[in-house]
């Protein structure tokens, strides 16, 4: 993969300058390509994506050591406004709509950027068209929505930027499993788009079958790394690090 989207090397990352939560993470992600990062709780899977989106900065947190480049420039310690500019959304785990407002109404504050309405409607109709069900969705009260349409809201608003690379931190958590499906359709359309794909999720099964490559973390570091389908198939991966049986 000689021209990385997003390529980490030995990045480590500090809280309050003395957690060293990170300790050496390289990774990378092709242009259209989908990446899983797997493993327990609190192996630094969370905080591998708001190191390189800069969301860590609120967290009190900073990239103490190595490099994150997206798309060939440096981004470690960049503002998250600037990153997203730049291409690269995150969405993060907990769904965090702005529930007073129409569906509508927060995929355009995930426009803010556009200068004029019709570059604004333009990017709307993107959104529609490839998540179809907020196209019907779109006058209702986002507060109101199931657990799953807001999901994909936030997947939307996260796309009205046009990025090339969105991480996307535990999609299914507290699905159900129809909704799981439905979510995990739109994000296999969206990769079919073009999309490249970061994605932290702890429903190892769904992940694998999205994901072209997959890394496995423990404590801070990468563990274990391969092709989608042989992580899935190896017996010892499924038994102790991916929980599957
Ligand atoms: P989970 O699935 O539980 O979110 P994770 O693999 O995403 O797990 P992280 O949330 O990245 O793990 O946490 C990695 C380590 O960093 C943990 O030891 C955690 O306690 C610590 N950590 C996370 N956020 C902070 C913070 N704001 N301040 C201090 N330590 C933190």
């Amino acid at each position: 993969m000689a021209d990385a989207l997003l390529e980490l090397m030995n990045v480590e990352v500090l809280y309050s300058n003395v957690i060293l939560a990170l300790k050496g993470v390289s990774l990378k992600v092709a242009p259209k390509g989908c990446v899983a990062l797997l493993g327990a709780n609190g192996a630094g899977k969370s905080t591998t994506l708001k190191a390189i989106s800069g969301v860590i900065a609120s967290d009190d947190g900073r990239v103490s050591g190595g490099s994150i480049a997206f798309a060939g420039q440096a981004i470690a310690g960049r503002e998250t406004a600037s990153v997203v500019r730049s291409g690269l959304v995150h969405v993060m785990e907990g769904r965090r709509v702005l529930p007073h407002m129409t569906v509508e109404q927060n995929l355009v504050i995930g426009g803010h950027m556009f200068a004029n309405a019709a570059r604004m409607r333009r990017a709307l109709d993107g959104v529609y068209e490839a998540i179809p069900r907020l196209a019907d969705l779109r006058t209702r009260t986002a507060g109101y929505l199931s657990g799953g349409e807001q999901q994909m809201l936030v997947i939307g608003r996260a796309i009205m930027a046009e990025p090339s690379l969105m991480l996307i931190d535990e999609p299914s958590l507290g699905l159900a499993p129809r909704m799981i499906e439905e979510v995990f359709a739109v994000l296999h359309r969206l990769r079919g788009n073009g999309l490249a794909l970061l994605i932290v999720e702890q429903n190892t099964r769904v992940a694998l079958e999205l994901a072209d490559y997959g890394y496995v973390m423990e404590s801070g570091r990468i563990v274990l790394e391969g092709a989608a389908g042989e992580l899935g198939a190896n017996e010892d991966v499924r038994e102790f690090y991916l929980g599957l049986d």
